[in-house]
């Protein structure tokens, strides 16, 4: 997954934000976007870990791909592990009750 998707998760239990990101391992990936005119990040950069002002940085988050991690939610302390560069969002019950 990128830190930009720390812009658009909320935590699903208390819709907290942003999570807070833990990597514990993450890749470069080649290839980096050119330099756009604002910051690709909307509310909230977690390469900067603050609000999104230089779009450089952006480009720094774009081009990390985090491949192990956590993410912790500060509002209900609830966790959510990252594996293989997917946030594991959804808990069980999440799967099977569709309402
Ligand atoms: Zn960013
Ligand atoms: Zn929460």
């Amino acid at each position: 997954m990128k830190r930009r998707l720390l812009d658009l998760l909320a935590c699903p239990s208390c819709l907290s934000f942003p999570l807070e990101l833990i990597v514990e391992r993450e890749e470069e990936e080649g290839g980096l976007p050119n330099v756009p005119d604002k910051p690709i990040c909307e509310k909230w950069c977690a390469f900067t870990q603050s609000k999104p002002e230089d779009p450089d940085d952006c480009v720094k988050c774009m081009g990390l791909e985090v491949v192990m991690g956590t993410l912790l939610c500060r509002g209900c302390g609830s966790k959510f592990s990252v594996e293989g560069g997917v946030p594991r969002m959804l808990r069980a019950e999440d799967l099977s009750s569709k309402d």
